[in-house]
């Protein structure tokens, strides 16, 4: 991993963890803050103060001091009294490609990573996690093998972004930024602080990002996802197929096996039949395993009638050093890769393959596990 000392001064003053027993404010929309501050301040303060702390916080401002526009008193009773965030930046990596990777520590101890990936194009997309590791066990993923060590609150995500933003400081490029929750955990497995760190995001007293440039993968929960469908202002929705054969997909991620493939066919209709847009069908292609004529197929016919692109991903291995995945997958050769490729485009299928960037920080798919 590359962290040159340039990156190490970046890096100083990026985060910090405070002391965990007092609330924390990047959990809070701006009428909640004004709420929780008269809770505990007197005399009450007038609700535009909620919209001003909300505001700072929305711009990667972690301290209280830092908030000029609020009296220095209002400051010094917020300093003693409450937490303008709770996590800090442990270290950053940066890859080749420009790819960045955060891991970040919880206040309790544990730690999670947040990628800032940049294409040739110059578009920044933030992929930030939902969970401390993750319960549903898909084989091929490092994150997976963690297990769940604990959902992470709406200020937990909202601040992975800030920490992200922070990066790209003195001029952070918010316009045309995209995020993905597709970091470490399944989002839709914590629904209420995912979808309450989307409305923090996109609140439009603070960054105002749409939820129409967030997308959330999932393994294929049908309860999240019928519920994500009924959201008037909810993100986009990527599901990790990996495989349109039942068995197969069962073996491969365990955590969605209670839903069939028919029973997630549905749900997926019903989300289409209340959202206009196409929804993504991430695959991983692992050699032998998933990348056969009679996987191809059995995807192909799994998509009509679902208005749907498909994201292929060619499996992104471990270097050796590293702990392994659940079981051990190769990468299929460009050979192989192509041939699925042009066999969905052949049948009619939207389909982009897509090599992961950050490879050579473990930043890309499956390969994040707080380490
Ligand atoms: S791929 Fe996603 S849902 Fe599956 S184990 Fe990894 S983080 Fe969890």
């Amino acid at each position: 991993m590359a962290e040159t000392e340039d990156l190490k001064k970046k890096q100083e003053g990026l985060g910090f963890c405070p002391p965990a027993n007092r609330p924390c404010l990047t959990e809070l929309l701006p009428d909640e803050i004004v709420r929780e501050l008269n809770s505990r301040t007197i005399p009450a303060l007038p609700d535009y103060r909620g919209g001003q702390i909300f505001s700072w916080l929305s711009r990667g401002v972690m301290s209280f001091s830092g908030m000029t526009d609020l009296p220095l008193p209002l400051r010094q009773s917020l300093e003693e009294s409450f937490s303008a965030g709770s996590t800090g930046v442990e270290s950053l990596f940066q890859d080749q490609d420009g790819t960045q990777k955060l891991k970040i520590r919880l206040f309790d101890g544990l730690f999670i990573e947040s990628v800032l990936l940049t294409d040739r194009a110059g578009r920044r997309t933030a992929c930030l996690s939902t969970q401390a590791g993750c319960a549903m066990g898909c084989l091929f993923c490092r994150t997976g093998g963690l297990g769940l060590k604990r959902n992470l609150s709406a200020g937990e995500i909202t601040e992975q972004f800030l920490h992200l933003l922070n990066l790209t400081r003195p001029s952070p490029v918010l316009r045309g930024v995209n995020i993905v929750f597709m970091g470490m955990g399944e989002g839709l497995a914590n629904y209420p602080a995912f979808m309450k760190a989307v409305s923090i995001l996109s609140h439009p007293q603070g960054l105002g990002l749409s939820p129409a440039r967030m997308t959330v993968s999932t393994c294929g929960l049908v309860p999240g996802i019928l519920a994500l469908g009924r959201e008037k202002r909810g993100p986009r929705l990527a599901v990790s197929l990996n495989s349109a054969l039942e068995e197969k997909r069962r073996f491969l991620m365990p955590g969605a096996a209670g839903w069939s493939l028919g029973e997630l066919k549905e749900a997926l209709l019903d989300y289409q039949s209340r959202k206009k847009e196409r929804l993504t069908l991430e695959y991983v292609l692992l050699s032998g395993f998933n990348d056969r004529r009679e996987d191809l197929q059995a995807l192909i016919n799994f998509i009509p009638p679902l208005r749907v692109q498909v994201n292929l991903i060619p499996y992104n291995p471990l270097p050796a050093q590293t702990a392994p995945p659940r079981r051990a997958f190769t990468s299929p050769g460009p050979e192989s890769t192509q041939g699925f490729y042009r066999g969905l485009q052949q049948a009619g299928v939207k389909a982009t393959l897509r090599y992961s960037r950050g490879r050579s920080t473990n930043s890309a798919c499956g390969q994040l596990a707080g380490e």
